[in-house]
């Protein structure tokens, strides 16, 4: 069945490149929102790596003025989606990952405890890349097959005084015609 696409948390159709920023996810919890982001580094470039070096603790201060702001950051999220539309994991979705902060959905905070993060490689003043939908959708199915989740949802509606993430040139609409259960 579907469950043959994820071992141990792990989905089989994404690149893994491991994050030691995690933590076991509590045995009473489960994942029942996905946490949708924008992030790009340096911020408004795409394709320079930086983004799976920040979440593997591989940041060289040196390379970039933004980066000796942001390589001590001990930070991470289950994916990302690159603007190419490969979707890369860098922690289990049975793990903790570090992507919402201080956060609260419906009334519950801390939502890493039940979230899964995905990063979309972007930022808030341009549209995603199709490839990146046609990416997206596929992973949220799969997700949702597998774990109790409810809602999906945006960093920025979870952390509405600190982010703006994913932006308003995110196509909430397209997920919502795709049936997924979309909660702003
Ligand atoms: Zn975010």
């Amino acid at each position: 069945m579907n469950d043959s696409v994820w071992q141990q948390g792990w989905w089989r159709n994404a690149r893994h490149a491991f994050s030691p920023n995690y933590a076991p996810r509590a045995r009473e919890e489960e994942v029942s929102l996905v946490v949708l982001h924008n992030i790009s580094l340096p911020p408004f470039e795409y394709g320079t790596g930086a983004v799976e070096k920040l979440f593997t603790n591989q940041i060289n201060p040196d390379e970039h003025p933004f980066f000796s702001v942001i390589h001590e950051l001990r930070v991470s999220s289950h994916f990302l989606i690159t603007r190419e539309g490969e979707v890369v994991q860098f922690v289990s979705c049975d793990d903790t990952a570090y992507h919402a902060g201080v956060s609260s959905f419906q009334g519950r905070e801390k939502c890493n405890a039940f979230s899964v993060g995905i990063e979309l490689e972007g930022c808030d003043f341009e549209p995603f890349a199709e490839a990146q939908y046609q990416a997206l959708q596929p992973l949220l199915t799969d997700l949702i097959r597998h774990y109790p989740i409810g809602a999906i949802t945006g960093h920025q509606d979870i952390a509405p005084d600190r982010k703006t993430d994913p932006g308003h040139f995110f196509d909430w609409a397209r997920l919502q015609a795709a049936g997924f259960p979309v909660v702003r």
